[in-house]
Protein backbone atom coordinates (compact mmCIF):
# COMPACT_ATOMS: atom_id res chain seq x y z
CA UNK A 1 0.00 0.00 0.00
CA UNK A 2 1.25 3.39 -0.75
CA UNK A 3 0.69 6.16 1.78
CA UNK A 4 -0.01 8.60 -1.40
CA UNK A 5 -3.14 8.38 -2.63
CA UNK A 6 -5.14 9.31 -5.51
CA UNK A 7 -7.87 12.04 -5.85
CA UNK A 8 -11.14 11.24 -7.05
CA UNK A 9 -14.96 12.78 -6.67
CA UNK A 10 -13.18 14.48 -3.46
CA UNK A 11 -12.13 11.35 -1.93
CA UNK A 12 -8.97 9.19 -1.73
CA UNK A 13 -8.83 6.65 -3.60
CA UNK A 14 -6.23 3.99 -3.01
CA UNK A 15 -6.21 2.33 -6.87
CA UNK A 16 -5.80 -1.09 -7.79
CA UNK A 17 -1.77 -1.18 -7.34
CA UNK A 18 0.69 0.12 -6.28
CA UNK A 19 4.90 1.29 -8.05
CA UNK A 20 7.71 2.51 -6.57
CA UNK A 21 9.61 5.62 -6.77
CA UNK A 22 12.94 5.96 -7.43
CA UNK A 23 15.40 8.79 -5.74
CA UNK A 24 17.59 9.41 -8.38
CA UNK A 25 19.91 11.04 -5.54
CA UNK A 26 20.61 7.27 -4.95
CA UNK A 27 18.87 4.97 -7.56
CA UNK A 28 17.04 3.38 -4.93
CA UNK A 29 13.05 2.86 -4.32
CA UNK A 30 11.95 5.21 -1.08
CA UNK A 31 8.33 5.35 -1.96
CA UNK A 32 5.11 4.05 -3.09
CA UNK A 33 2.09 5.52 -5.24
CA UNK A 34 -0.93 3.78 -6.32
CA UNK A 35 -1.82 2.74 -9.49
CA UNK A 36 -4.64 3.57 -11.51
CA UNK A 37 -6.72 0.47 -12.54
CA UNK A 38 -9.52 1.44 -15.96
CA UNK A 39 -12.26 1.63 -12.83
CA UNK A 40 -10.12 4.28 -11.47
CA UNK A 41 -9.87 6.33 -14.38
CA UNK A 42 -12.99 5.59 -14.97
CA UNK A 43 -14.42 7.06 -12.24
CA UNK A 44 -12.35 9.87 -12.17
CA UNK A 45 -13.34 10.56 -15.67
CA UNK A 46 -17.17 10.22 -14.42
CA UNK A 47 -16.69 12.47 -11.02
CA UNK A 48 -14.85 14.97 -13.47
CA UNK A 49 -18.01 15.34 -16.36
CA UNK A 50 -20.50 15.26 -12.82
CA UNK A 51 -19.13 18.47 -11.29
CA UNK A 52 -18.95 20.03 -14.76
CA UNK A 53 -22.12 22.16 -15.04
CA UNK A 54 -22.03 23.49 -11.66
CA UNK A 55 -18.37 24.53 -12.13
CA UNK A 56 -18.88 26.37 -15.32
CA UNK A 57 -21.83 28.34 -13.91
CA UNK A 58 -19.82 29.69 -10.68
CA UNK A 59 -17.59 32.36 -11.89
CA UNK A 60 -16.93 33.97 -8.44
CA UNK A 61 -16.36 30.34 -7.13
CA UNK A 62 -13.89 29.16 -9.73
CA UNK A 63 -11.69 32.76 -8.77
CA UNK A 64 -12.09 32.38 -5.08
CA UNK A 65 -10.88 28.63 -5.33
CA UNK A 66 -7.83 29.26 -7.25
CA UNK A 67 -6.77 31.83 -4.74
CA UNK A 68 -7.66 29.45 -2.09
CA UNK A 69 -5.25 26.78 -3.96
CA UNK A 70 -1.83 29.13 -3.83
CA UNK A 71 -2.49 30.22 -0.70
CA UNK A 72 -2.85 26.37 0.37
CA UNK A 73 0.40 25.74 -2.06
CA UNK A 74 2.39 28.65 0.14
CA UNK A 75 1.73 26.99 3.50
CA UNK A 76 2.56 23.33 2.45
CA UNK A 77 5.60 24.60 0.14
CA UNK A 78 7.82 23.82 3.30
CA UNK A 79 6.97 20.08 3.21
CA UNK A 80 6.34 20.00 0.09
CA UNK A 81 9.76 20.74 -1.87
CA UNK A 82 11.88 18.44 -0.25
CA UNK A 83 9.32 15.83 -1.57
CA UNK A 84 9.79 16.99 -5.03
CA UNK A 85 13.52 17.67 -4.72
CA UNK A 86 13.35 13.31 -3.14
CA UNK A 87 11.77 12.04 -6.48
CA UNK A 88 12.95 14.76 -9.50
CA UNK A 89 16.31 15.22 -8.33
CA UNK A 90 17.10 19.47 -8.14
CA UNK A 91 18.34 21.19 -5.64
CA UNK A 92 16.33 22.06 -2.61
CA UNK A 93 16.34 25.51 -3.82
CA UNK A 94 14.95 24.91 -6.95
CA UNK A 95 12.20 23.10 -5.84
CA UNK A 96 10.92 25.56 -3.10
CA UNK A 97 10.96 27.79 -6.92
CA UNK A 98 9.01 25.52 -8.49
CA UNK A 99 6.41 25.89 -5.91
CA UNK A 100 6.79 29.43 -5.86
CA UNK A 101 5.90 29.41 -9.94
CA UNK A 102 2.67 27.34 -8.78
CA UNK A 103 1.14 29.68 -6.53
CA UNK A 104 2.10 32.63 -8.89
CA UNK A 105 0.54 30.44 -11.98
CA UNK A 106 -2.55 29.78 -9.65
CA UNK A 107 -3.05 33.56 -8.47
CA UNK A 108 -2.48 35.50 -12.22
CA UNK A 109 -5.06 32.14 -13.37
CA UNK A 110 -7.76 33.78 -10.38
CA UNK A 111 -7.29 36.93 -11.76
CA UNK A 112 -7.66 37.00 -15.73
CA UNK A 113 -10.64 37.71 -17.42
CA UNK A 114 -11.86 35.61 -20.20
CA UNK A 115 -13.35 38.29 -22.62
CA UNK A 116 -16.24 38.50 -24.62
CA UNK A 117 -15.56 39.92 -27.81
CA UNK A 118 -18.87 42.26 -29.13
CA UNK A 119 -18.92 42.64 -32.58
CA UNK A 120 -21.97 44.27 -32.99
CA UNK A 121 -24.63 46.43 -30.92
CA UNK A 122 -26.99 48.52 -32.16
CA UNK A 123 -30.57 48.74 -31.93
CA UNK A 124 -31.42 46.10 -34.62
CA UNK A 125 -29.05 43.31 -33.37
CA UNK A 126 -25.76 42.41 -30.54
CA UNK A 127 -23.13 39.64 -31.75
CA UNK A 128 -20.97 38.78 -29.17
CA UNK A 129 -17.78 36.26 -29.04
CA UNK A 130 -17.86 34.53 -25.89
CA UNK A 131 -15.42 31.36 -24.81
CA UNK A 132 -17.25 28.86 -22.73
CA UNK A 133 -15.36 25.49 -21.20
CA UNK A 134 -15.04 22.56 -23.23
CA UNK A 135 -15.83 20.02 -20.32
CA UNK A 136 -13.56 17.51 -19.08
CA UNK A 137 -9.77 17.98 -19.78
CA UNK A 138 -7.08 15.37 -19.64
CA UNK A 139 -3.99 16.43 -18.40
CA UNK A 140 -0.69 14.63 -18.77
CA UNK A 141 2.63 16.09 -17.33
CA UNK A 142 6.55 15.30 -17.67
CA UNK A 143 9.29 14.25 -14.66
CA UNK A 144 11.02 17.99 -15.04
CA UNK A 145 9.17 19.99 -13.53
CA UNK A 146 5.92 17.83 -12.34
CA UNK A 147 3.93 20.15 -10.44
CA UNK A 148 4.81 23.69 -12.10
CA UNK A 149 3.98 21.78 -15.72
CA UNK A 150 0.89 20.81 -13.81
CA UNK A 151 -0.51 23.92 -12.87
CA UNK A 152 0.04 25.55 -16.28
CA UNK A 153 -2.49 23.16 -17.14
CA UNK A 154 -4.90 22.79 -13.91
CA UNK A 155 -4.82 26.12 -13.27
CA UNK A 156 -5.96 27.85 -16.78
CA UNK A 157 -8.50 25.24 -17.40
CA UNK A 158 -10.28 25.30 -14.27
CA UNK A 159 -9.93 28.90 -14.40
CA UNK A 160 -12.28 28.95 -18.13
CA UNK A 161 -14.54 26.58 -16.16
CA UNK A 162 -13.36 23.09 -17.10
CA UNK A 163 -13.02 20.10 -14.82
CA UNK A 164 -9.91 18.11 -14.64
CA UNK A 165 -8.28 14.85 -14.77
CA UNK A 166 -4.10 14.93 -14.09
CA UNK A 167 -1.61 12.09 -14.50
CA UNK A 168 1.95 12.54 -13.66
CA UNK A 169 4.88 11.09 -14.87
CA UNK A 170 5.21 7.61 -13.32
CA UNK A 171 8.88 8.84 -12.13
CA UNK A 172 7.67 11.80 -10.43
CA UNK A 173 3.84 11.34 -9.22
CA UNK A 174 4.59 11.93 -5.90
CA UNK A 175 4.24 15.94 -5.82
CA UNK A 176 1.40 15.77 -7.77
CA UNK A 177 -0.64 13.48 -5.67
CA UNK A 178 0.09 15.62 -2.64
CA UNK A 179 -1.10 18.49 -4.63
CA UNK A 180 -4.48 16.84 -5.22
CA UNK A 181 -4.65 15.84 -1.61
CA UNK A 182 -3.95 19.19 -0.47
CA UNK A 183 -6.90 21.10 -2.47
CA UNK A 184 -9.31 18.18 -2.05
CA UNK A 185 -11.36 20.67 0.51
CA UNK A 186 -10.37 24.25 -1.78
CA UNK A 187 -12.10 22.70 -5.11
CA UNK A 188 -15.44 21.59 -5.18
CA UNK A 189 -15.51 17.55 -5.32
CA UNK A 190 -14.78 16.16 -9.04
CA UNK A 191 -13.19 19.16 -10.08
CA UNK A 192 -9.73 18.13 -9.88
CA UNK A 193 -9.02 14.66 -9.90
CA UNK A 194 -5.36 13.08 -9.72
CA UNK A 195 -4.48 9.78 -11.20
CA UNK A 196 -1.21 7.78 -11.28
CA UNK A 197 -0.07 5.10 -13.12
CA UNK A 198 2.25 3.88 -15.62
CA UNK A 199 2.30 5.09 -19.59
CA UNK A 200 -0.69 3.05 -20.57
CA UNK A 201 -2.80 4.94 -17.77
CA UNK A 202 -1.93 7.90 -20.34
CA UNK A 203 -3.04 5.85 -23.35
CA UNK A 204 -6.34 4.99 -21.85
CA UNK A 205 -6.90 8.79 -20.87
CA UNK A 206 -6.29 10.09 -24.52
CA UNK A 207 -8.72 7.21 -25.74
CA UNK A 208 -11.43 7.52 -23.01
CA UNK A 209 -14.88 8.92 -24.66
CA UNK A 210 -15.50 11.65 -21.61
CA UNK A 211 -12.04 14.38 -22.05
CA UNK A 212 -12.92 17.17 -24.46
CA UNK A 213 -9.46 18.77 -24.33
CA UNK A 214 -6.31 17.01 -24.22
CA UNK A 215 -3.47 18.62 -22.81
CA UNK A 216 0.19 17.22 -22.74
CA UNK A 217 3.16 17.94 -22.11
CA UNK A 218 6.28 15.18 -22.96
CA UNK A 219 8.20 14.15 -25.42
CA UNK A 220 7.51 14.47 -29.55
CA UNK A 221 7.10 11.00 -30.10
CA UNK A 222 4.23 10.25 -27.26
CA UNK A 223 2.86 13.44 -28.74
CA UNK A 224 2.47 12.10 -32.17
CA UNK A 225 0.69 8.84 -30.26
CA UNK A 226 -1.35 11.30 -28.46
CA UNK A 227 -2.75 13.20 -31.23
CA UNK A 228 -3.24 10.11 -33.30
CA UNK A 229 -5.50 8.87 -30.25
CA UNK A 230 -7.32 12.38 -29.73
CA UNK A 231 -7.91 12.43 -33.56
CA UNK A 232 -10.47 9.74 -33.43
CA UNK A 233 -12.99 11.77 -31.33
CA UNK A 234 -11.70 14.39 -32.29
CA UNK A 235 -10.79 15.95 -28.91
CA UNK A 236 -9.19 19.45 -28.97
CA UNK A 237 -5.70 19.17 -27.91
CA UNK A 238 -2.80 21.56 -26.53
CA UNK A 239 0.94 19.67 -26.96
CA UNK A 240 4.22 21.23 -25.58
CA UNK A 241 7.12 18.64 -26.83
CA UNK A 242 10.55 18.67 -27.24
CA UNK A 243 12.95 21.18 -27.97
CA UNK A 244 16.72 21.63 -29.35
CA UNK A 245 16.84 25.29 -28.53
CA UNK A 246 19.63 27.03 -30.11
CA UNK A 247 21.23 29.89 -28.94
CA UNK A 248 23.43 32.18 -31.22
CA UNK A 249 26.54 33.79 -29.74
CA UNK A 250 27.83 37.06 -32.08
CA UNK A 251 31.56 38.25 -32.05
CA UNK A 252 30.52 41.46 -30.55
CA UNK A 253 28.90 39.52 -27.15
CA UNK A 254 32.09 38.92 -24.62
CA UNK A 255 32.62 35.19 -23.03
CA UNK A 256 33.34 36.71 -19.83
CA UNK A 257 29.65 38.74 -19.64
CA UNK A 258 27.59 36.02 -20.86
CA UNK A 259 29.21 32.67 -20.57
CA UNK A 260 27.39 32.61 -16.95
CA UNK A 261 24.08 33.02 -18.36
CA UNK A 262 24.50 30.44 -21.48
CA UNK A 263 25.79 27.98 -18.91
CA UNK A 264 22.67 28.41 -16.55
CA UNK A 265 20.24 28.55 -20.18
CA UNK A 266 21.93 24.99 -20.83
CA UNK A 267 22.45 23.19 -17.25
CA UNK A 268 19.47 24.70 -15.44
CA UNK A 269 18.08 21.60 -13.99
CA UNK A 270 20.97 19.47 -14.93
CA UNK A 271 19.71 20.46 -18.94
CA UNK A 272 16.52 18.65 -18.30
CA UNK A 273 14.38 21.73 -19.94
CA UNK A 274 12.26 21.20 -22.58
CA UNK A 275 13.35 24.80 -23.58
CA UNK A 276 17.05 24.81 -21.76
CA UNK A 277 19.90 25.80 -24.61
CA UNK A 278 20.86 22.20 -26.42
CA UNK A 279 22.90 23.12 -29.31
CA UNK A 280 25.19 26.60 -28.50
CA UNK A 281 26.66 28.26 -31.92
CA UNK A 282 29.85 30.38 -31.15
CA UNK A 283 31.94 33.00 -33.25
CA UNK A 284 34.83 31.36 -34.08
CA UNK A 285 36.89 34.27 -33.46
CA UNK A 286 35.99 33.69 -29.78
CA UNK A 287 35.36 30.22 -29.91
CA UNK A 288 38.15 28.58 -27.87
CA UNK A 289 37.66 31.68 -25.29
CA UNK A 290 34.17 30.82 -24.61
CA UNK A 291 34.95 27.03 -24.87
CA UNK A 292 37.16 27.77 -21.83
CA UNK A 293 34.96 30.22 -19.75
CA UNK A 294 32.26 27.15 -20.07
CA UNK A 295 34.19 24.73 -18.90
CA UNK A 296 35.56 26.41 -16.30
CA UNK A 297 31.93 26.96 -15.17
CA UNK A 298 31.35 23.28 -15.35
CA UNK A 299 34.30 22.23 -13.46
CA UNK A 300 33.24 24.45 -10.42
CA UNK A 301 29.80 23.58 -10.60
CA UNK A 302 28.63 21.70 -7.12
CA UNK A 303 27.03 18.90 -8.10
CA UNK A 304 25.22 16.64 -5.13
CA UNK A 305 21.83 15.44 -3.76
CA UNK A 306 19.74 17.92 -3.74
CA UNK A 307 18.89 17.98 -0.07
CA UNK A 308 23.00 18.52 0.74
CA UNK A 309 22.93 22.88 1.01
CA UNK A 310 24.54 24.71 -1.66
CA UNK A 311 24.14 21.99 -3.86
CA UNK A 312 24.04 23.37 -7.66
CA UNK A 313 23.10 20.66 -9.65
CA UNK A 314 20.98 17.51 -8.73
CA UNK A 315 21.23 13.93 -10.65
CA UNK A 316 19.57 13.48 -14.06
CA UNK A 317 16.01 12.02 -12.86
CA UNK A 318 16.03 8.74 -14.15
CA UNK A 319 18.26 5.81 -15.30
CA UNK A 320 17.18 5.44 -19.04
CA UNK A 321 17.66 9.38 -19.32
CA UNK A 322 21.03 9.02 -17.76
CA UNK A 323 22.14 6.88 -20.63
CA UNK A 324 20.67 8.55 -23.48
CA UNK A 325 22.62 11.38 -22.40
CA UNK A 326 25.50 9.19 -22.28
CA UNK A 327 25.21 7.56 -25.42
CA UNK A 328 24.76 10.48 -27.05
CA UNK A 329 28.00 12.12 -25.94
CA UNK A 330 29.60 8.36 -26.72
CA UNK A 331 28.45 9.22 -30.24
CA UNK A 332 30.15 12.78 -30.46
CA UNK A 333 33.47 11.53 -28.75
CA UNK A 334 33.33 9.08 -31.73
CA UNK A 335 32.69 11.11 -34.57
CA UNK A 336 35.36 13.32 -33.56
CA UNK A 337 33.93 16.06 -31.38
CA UNK A 338 36.32 16.59 -28.20
CA UNK A 339 34.97 15.82 -24.47
CA UNK A 340 36.28 19.48 -22.61
CA UNK A 341 34.86 18.25 -19.66
CA UNK A 342 32.67 15.76 -17.68
CA UNK A 343 31.73 13.01 -20.19
CA UNK A 344 30.86 10.82 -18.02
CA UNK A 345 28.85 9.42 -14.54
CA UNK A 346 30.03 10.31 -11.07
CA UNK A 347 31.31 7.11 -8.89
CA UNK A 348 29.31 6.11 -6.27
CA UNK A 349 25.12 5.98 -5.93
CA UNK A 350 22.94 7.69 -7.93
CA UNK A 351 22.11 9.00 -11.49
CA UNK A 352 24.75 12.12 -11.39
CA UNK A 353 26.48 12.73 -14.90
CA UNK A 354 28.99 15.63 -15.01
CA UNK A 355 28.29 18.58 -16.25
CA UNK A 356 30.09 18.10 -19.81
CA UNK A 357 30.71 20.60 -22.72
CA UNK A 358 32.02 19.27 -26.50
CA UNK A 359 33.78 21.15 -28.62
CA UNK A 360 34.28 20.63 -32.08
CA UNK A 361 30.33 19.08 -32.45
CA UNK A 362 28.56 18.97 -35.72
CA UNK A 363 25.39 18.63 -37.17
CA UNK A 364 25.52 15.36 -38.19
CA UNK A 365 25.95 13.92 -34.41
CA UNK A 366 22.98 13.05 -32.67
CA UNK A 367 24.11 15.30 -29.73
CA UNK A 368 23.36 17.85 -31.91
CA UNK A 369 20.75 16.54 -33.99
CA UNK A 370 18.64 15.20 -31.16
CA UNK A 371 17.16 16.45 -27.88
CA UNK A 372 19.55 15.39 -25.12
CA UNK A 373 17.70 16.67 -22.18
CA UNK A 374 20.60 16.44 -20.06
CA UNK A 375 23.85 18.20 -18.73
CA UNK A 376 25.55 17.89 -21.84
CA UNK A 377 26.02 20.91 -23.98
CA UNK A 378 27.79 20.63 -27.70
CA UNK A 379 29.29 24.22 -28.77
CA UNK A 380 29.76 24.66 -32.57
CA UNK A 381 31.16 27.00 -34.24
CA UNK A 382 30.11 29.24 -37.16
CA UNK A 383 31.62 32.07 -39.69
CA UNK A 384 28.74 33.94 -40.87
CA UNK A 385 25.62 34.88 -38.36
CA UNK A 386 23.53 33.76 -41.36
CA UNK A 387 25.16 30.88 -41.52
CA UNK A 388 24.33 29.96 -37.57
CA UNK A 389 20.87 31.61 -38.13
CA UNK A 390 20.15 28.56 -41.12
CA UNK A 391 21.87 25.45 -39.12
CA UNK A 392 20.22 26.45 -35.55
CA UNK A 393 16.45 26.40 -38.46
CA UNK A 394 17.74 23.11 -39.89
CA UNK A 395 16.38 20.81 -37.73
CA UNK A 396 12.52 19.82 -36.92
CA UNK A 397 12.26 21.42 -33.58
CA UNK A 398 10.99 24.70 -32.91
CA UNK A 399 10.54 25.22 -29.08
CA UNK A 400 12.80 28.43 -28.21
CA UNK A 401 16.14 29.81 -29.34
CA UNK A 402 18.03 33.13 -28.27
CA UNK A 403 20.80 35.52 -29.75
CA UNK A 404 23.26 36.70 -27.67
CA UNK A 405 25.36 40.23 -28.59
CA UNK A 406 26.23 43.74 -27.42
CA UNK A 407 24.13 45.03 -29.64
CA UNK A 408 20.21 44.00 -28.87
CA UNK A 409 18.66 45.10 -31.56
CA UNK A 410 20.70 43.42 -34.12
CA UNK A 411 20.48 40.49 -32.23
CA UNK A 412 16.81 41.00 -32.28
CA UNK A 413 16.20 41.43 -35.55
CA UNK A 414 18.25 37.53 -35.77
CA UNK A 415 16.04 36.45 -33.44
CA UNK A 416 13.35 37.28 -34.88
CA UNK A 417 13.98 34.87 -37.86
CA UNK A 418 14.41 31.86 -35.38
CA UNK A 419 11.67 29.36 -36.19
CA UNK A 420 10.47 29.15 -32.74
CA UNK A 421 7.83 30.36 -30.28
CA UNK A 422 9.81 32.27 -28.24
CA UNK A 423 13.02 34.06 -29.05
CA UNK A 424 14.97 35.57 -26.51
CA UNK A 425 17.59 38.74 -26.68
CA UNK A 426 20.76 38.57 -24.08
CA UNK A 427 19.05 35.63 -21.88
CA UNK A 428 17.02 32.28 -22.07
CA UNK A 429 14.55 30.70 -20.06
CA UNK A 430 12.24 33.48 -18.98
CA UNK A 431 8.79 32.53 -18.95
CA UNK A 432 6.16 34.19 -16.90
CA UNK A 433 2.91 33.71 -16.26
CA UNK A 434 1.32 36.01 -18.98
CA UNK A 435 3.80 35.23 -21.83
CA UNK A 436 2.36 32.62 -24.31
CA UNK A 437 4.70 29.64 -24.46
CA UNK A 438 4.39 26.56 -27.40
CA UNK A 439 6.75 25.38 -29.92
CA UNK A 440 6.78 25.44 -33.70
CA UNK A 441 7.08 22.78 -35.98
CA UNK A 442 7.60 19.63 -34.25
CA UNK A 443 7.73 21.15 -30.76
CA UNK A 444 4.23 21.65 -30.13
CA UNK A 445 0.31 22.62 -31.00
CA UNK A 446 -1.00 25.44 -29.19
CA UNK A 447 0.20 27.51 -26.58
CA UNK A 448 0.20 27.49 -22.72
CA UNK A 449 0.03 30.48 -20.66
CA UNK A 450 -1.31 34.04 -21.18
CA UNK A 451 -4.42 34.75 -23.05
CA UNK A 452 -4.04 32.57 -25.46
CA UNK A 453 -3.44 29.75 -23.19
CA UNK A 454 -6.09 30.34 -21.15
CA UNK A 455 -8.54 30.32 -24.65
CA UNK A 456 -6.86 27.27 -25.47
CA UNK A 457 -8.71 25.51 -22.78
CA UNK A 458 -12.81 27.07 -24.18
CA UNK A 459 -14.56 26.94 -27.36
CA UNK A 460 -15.22 29.55 -29.68
CA UNK A 461 -19.10 30.55 -29.72
CA UNK A 462 -20.77 33.68 -31.49
CA UNK A 463 -24.30 34.72 -30.11
CA UNK A 464 -26.18 36.49 -32.06
CA UNK A 465 -29.27 38.34 -30.80
CA UNK A 466 -31.89 39.75 -32.85
CA UNK A 467 -33.39 43.08 -31.16
CA UNK A 468 -35.77 44.05 -33.57
P1 LIG B 1 7.18 11.30 -22.20
O1 LIG B 1 6.58 11.69 -23.50
O2 LIG B 1 7.88 10.00 -22.11
O3 LIG B 1 6.06 11.24 -21.05
C1 LIG B 1 5.26 12.35 -20.76
C2 LIG B 1 3.96 11.88 -20.12
O4 LIG B 1 3.21 11.12 -21.08
C3 LIG B 1 4.14 10.96 -18.91
O5 LIG B 1 3.14 11.28 -17.96
C4 LIG B 1 3.88 9.57 -19.53
O6 LIG B 1 3.44 8.63 -18.56
C5 LIG B 1 2.80 9.89 -20.51
N1 LIG B 1 2.66 8.92 -21.61
C6 LIG B 1 3.56 8.03 -22.07
N2 LIG B 1 3.05 7.34 -23.12
C7 LIG B 1 1.81 7.82 -23.33
C8 LIG B 1 0.80 7.55 -24.31
N3 LIG B 1 0.95 6.62 -25.26
N4 LIG B 1 -0.35 8.27 -24.24
C9 LIG B 1 -0.52 9.23 -23.32
N5 LIG B 1 0.41 9.53 -22.36
C10 LIG B 1 1.55 8.83 -22.38
O7 LIG B 1 8.12 12.51 -21.80
P2 LIG B 1 9.10 12.63 -20.53
O8 LIG B 1 10.29 11.77 -20.79
O9 LIG B 1 8.31 12.43 -19.28
O10 LIG B 1 9.50 14.18 -20.58
C11 LIG B 1 10.59 14.65 -21.30
C12 LIG B 1 10.12 15.30 -22.58
O11 LIG B 1 9.16 16.31 -22.31
C13 LIG B 1 11.25 16.03 -23.29
O12 LIG B 1 11.16 15.78 -24.68
C14 LIG B 1 10.97 17.49 -23.01
O13 LIG B 1 11.51 18.39 -23.95
C15 LIG B 1 9.49 17.51 -22.99
N6 LIG B 1 8.97 18.68 -22.28
C16 LIG B 1 8.36 19.68 -22.99
C17 LIG B 1 7.92 20.82 -22.33
C18 LIG B 1 7.23 21.95 -23.07
O14 LIG B 1 6.61 22.78 -22.42
N7 LIG B 1 7.31 22.01 -24.37
C19 LIG B 1 8.11 20.94 -20.96
C20 LIG B 1 8.76 19.92 -20.28
C21 LIG B 1 9.18 18.78 -20.95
Amino acid sequence: MSEFSMTVGGERLAGSGSFEVVDPATGKPFASAPEAGREDLDRAMDAAASAFPAWRRDEAGRRAALRGAASRLREALPDLAPLLTREQGKPLARAREEIVGCIAWFEYAAAQEIPVEVLRDDAEARIEVRHPPMGVVAAITPWNYPLLLAVWKVAPALRAGNTVVLKPSPFTPLTTLALGDLLRNVFPPGVLNVVSGGDELGAWMTSHPVPRKISFTGSVATGVRVAGSAARDLKRLTLELGGNDAAIVLPDAEPGRVARDLFGGAFANSGQVCSAIKRLFVHESRYDEMVEALAGLARGVRMGPGLEPDVELGPVNNLPQLERVEALVEDARAAGARIVCGGRRREGEGYFYEPTIVADAACGMRLVDEEQFGPALPVLRYRDPEEALARANDTPFGLSGSVWSADPDRAAELAGRLECGTAWVNQHLVILPFTPFGGHKHSGVGVENGLPGLLGFTESQTLHIRKA
